[in-house]
């Protein structure tokens, strides 16, 4: 069965030629003209992956983006007019996927589709097994991280972020490294998404798995867990 896209963007003109592009690639494309519509069409028909507009006339994006991973870990591709870092952050840090900014190309958007699609069953197939660094568990199978028997919420790709980090303990992943394992390609140098990724792991699980900067190069979890 085809995958399912929601997209969701007030603009019909913008809106009109990625539904196109997007079926033609032989996915199932529904479109929300409001946030209220996007929440409402998630309910009746949970898609596979989201393109969200930031800027909605009713609800903001950031807001819906909120929302929906109050209840739902779908892949969010957030999309915006403004090319603004603050946006690009925040966006990130209330658990959207992955970024783009408008004017894009509409084949930029369906290769990254496609690399988060390709990617997103893997976090979701009970295969991946329990990592353990001091106090710190990760559970791919439940996707729950514990940190002293804690529960603690990671977005998906901290999880996975997390996940890369531990497997490759004591050695240094550098940040086109990370963009390749956790989101599947490489932003063409945009490596500021791994490091808001970082900085929210870090406020996460703090002192139980430092995640430590290697100047330069990337970040690594060290080999002593002692300092947990
Ligand atoms: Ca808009």
């Amino acid at each position: 069965m085809a995958e399912h896209i929601l997209i969701v963007e007030d603009e019909v003109n913008i809106a009109t030629p990625i539904r196109t592009y997007l079926e033609k690639a032989g996915f199932d494309v529904a479109h929300a003209l409001t946030g209220t519509d996007a929440l409402r069409m998630m309910e009746e028909r949970p898609p596979n992956l989201v393109v969200l507009d930031l800027n909605l006339p009713d609800i903001d994006g950031l807001e819906v983006c909120r929302r929906i991973r109050a209840v739902s870990q779908v892949p969010i591709i957030m999309v915006t007019a403004r090319d603004d870092d603050v946006d690009k952050i925040v966006g990130l840090e209330v658990g959207a996927d992955d970024y783009l900014t408008k004017p894009f190309n509409v084949r930029e958007l369906v290769a990254r589709i496609k690399a988060i699609l390709r990617r997103a069953p893997v976090a979701a197939q009970p295969i991946g097994g329990v990592l353990s660094h001091g106090t710190v568990s990760i559970d791919r199978g439940r996707h729950e991280v514990m940190v002293a028997g804690q529960e603690v919420q990671l977005a998906p790709k901290e999880f996975d972020l997390l996940w890369a980090l531990l497997e490759e303990r004591g050695n240094v992943l550098t940040r086109d490294q990370l963009l390749e394992r956790v989101w599947g390609y490489t932003f063409a140098g945009d490596t500021r998404t791994v490091d808001v990724h970082v900085r929210q792991l870090r406020r996460k699980l703090g002192d139980a798995c430092p995640i430590v900067t290697v100047w330069g190069v990337g970040y690594k979890v060290g080999d002593d867990a002692s300092a947990a």
